[in-house]
C-alpha cells in the first residue's frame, strides 16, 4: 500500500511517516512539486492508495490543492484524508464539498490514524476494482453485440444486422433526398455445386464469395451481409443506380479473377446473379428481388436493374 503524506511541516511529516510505516510505504515529499509528481498531475499515472493532506499550508492551501487533485480524472477514486490542527467545521465543510473523504485532527491517536488510513485505502481500491469490472463488462458487451450481428461462417454482417441497417437506410431516404441502393446477390447453380463437391466445399465457397463481396464494397457506409443460405445483400448508402452498377461490375470481375472452380456450371466457375434497386422504388426489397429474378432468367452471371 502506498501512502502519500502532504504537509509543509517536516516535523509532522516525520511523525506521520513513523506512525504509518507499519501499514504501508509512506511517501512524504518535502515540497508540493514532489507531491504533484507522485500524484501524476502530468503523467496521468498514480499508484498511491491514500493521501493525507494538510489543510493549512503556506505555499498552497490544502483546500485548493485538493481541488487541483480532484480536477484530474485519474485521481477521482483516490481517497483523501484532510489533516487539520483544529476542528474548523466551516473549512471542513468546504473540504468535503471539494472531495475529501475523511479528516483527522492533529495530534491524532496512532491507532485511529492507522485505522482511518487503512479504511480510506480500502475505499480507493474498491472503487478502482469496481471501475475495472465496469470496463471489462462494457468490453464484453461490445464483443457480444458484435457477435450477434456477425454471420459465423462468412464473417459478414448477418441478417439481423442487415435488417437494422436496412430500416435506417429507408428512414434516411425518407428524410433526405439521398438515394441508397440495394444489391441482392445469389450464387448461380449452387445446388449443383454442393451436389458435385459436397457441403463442406460449399461452405468454403460461401466464404470466398463473401470475401469478394466485402472487398468490392469500398466505402465505410457500404454494408455487405449474408442474407440467407447462398444469398447476399449489399446496402450502399448515398449511392445511386449508376454507382451501384460500378460495384456490381467490380463483383463480377473479381469473381472471374478468383475463378472458384464449379464442375457443373457452363462457365466452369462460380458466378453471381445480381439484382439492383434504389430507394426511389416503393418496395426496395421486392424490387431488388424481382431484378435478381430477371438476372437469373437472362442466363445468370449478370446484373439486372429494377424497372
Ligand atoms: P440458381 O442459379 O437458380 O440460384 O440455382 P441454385 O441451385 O443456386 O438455387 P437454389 O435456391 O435452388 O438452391 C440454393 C442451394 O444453396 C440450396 C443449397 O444446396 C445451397 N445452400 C444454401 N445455403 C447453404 C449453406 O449454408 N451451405 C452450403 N454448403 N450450401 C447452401
Ligand atoms: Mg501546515
Ligand atoms: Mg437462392
Ligand atoms: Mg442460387
Amino acid at each position: 500500500m502506498n501512502i502519500l503524506v502532504i504537509d509543509d511541516s517536516a516535523l509532522i511529516r516525520a511523525i506521520l511517516t513513523r506512525t504509518l510505516t507499519p501499514i504501508g510505504a509512506v511517501h512524504a515529499p518535502g515540497d508540493l512539486q514532489g507531491a504533484r509528481d507522485l500524484l501524476g498531475f502530468h503523467s496521468g499515472q498514480c499508484d498511491m492508495d491514500v493521501v493525507l493532506l494538510d489543510l493549512e499550508m503556506p505555499e498552497r492551501d490544502g483546500l485548493s490543492f485538493l481541488r487541483d487533485l480532484r480536477a484530474h480524472p485519474h485521481l477521482a477514486d483516490l481517497s483523501v484524508i484532510m489533516v487539520t490542527s483544529t476542528q474548523e467545521t466551516e473549512r471542513l465543510d468546504d473540504a468535503f464539498a471539494a472531495g475529501a473523504n475523511d479528516y483527522v485532527t492533529k495530534p491524532a491517536h496512532d491507532n485511529v490514524l492507522r485505522a482511518r488510513t487503512l479504511n480510506a485505502a480500502r475505499l480507493t481500491r474498491a472503487l478502482r476494482a469496481a471501475k475495472d469490472r465496469e470496463r471489462d463488462l462494457a468490453a464484453a458487451n461490445v464483443q457480444l453485440e458484435q457477435l450477434s450481428l456477425t454471420d459465423a461462417l462468412t464473417g459478414l454482417a448477418n441478417r439481423r444486422a442487415f435488417d437494422q441497417q436496412y430500416a435506417q437506410a429507408l428512414a434516411l431516404a425518407q428524410r433526405s433526398r439521398m438515394p441508397s441502393t440495394l444489391i441482392m446477390a445469389d450464387i448461380d447453380h449452387f445446388k449443383r455445386f454442393n451436389d458435385a463437391l459436397g457441403h463442406p466445399a460449399g461452405d468454403a465457397c460461401l466464404q470466398q464469395v463473401a470475401a469478394v463481396l466485402q472487398r468490392s464494397c469500398h466505402r465505410r457506409t457500404d454494408l455487405a451481409a449474408r442474407y440467407g443460405g447462398e444469398e447476399f445483400a449489399l446496402l450502399l448508402l448515398d449511392t445511386d443506380l449508376r454507382g451501384a452498377q460500378e460495384v456490381a461490375g467490380r463483383i463480377h470481375a473479381a469473381l472471374e479473377e478468383v475463378a472458384i472452380p464449379h464442375p457443373d456450371h457452363p462457365l466452369g466457375r462460380v458466378t453471381l446473379s445480381l439484382g439492383l434497386a434504389s430507394t426511389a422504388a416503393a418496395d426496395l426489397k421486392g424490387a431488388a428481388d424481382a431484378a435478381l429474378y430477371r438476372a437469373k432468367a437472362q442466363g445468370r452471371n449478370t446484373t439486372a436493374e429494377a424497372h
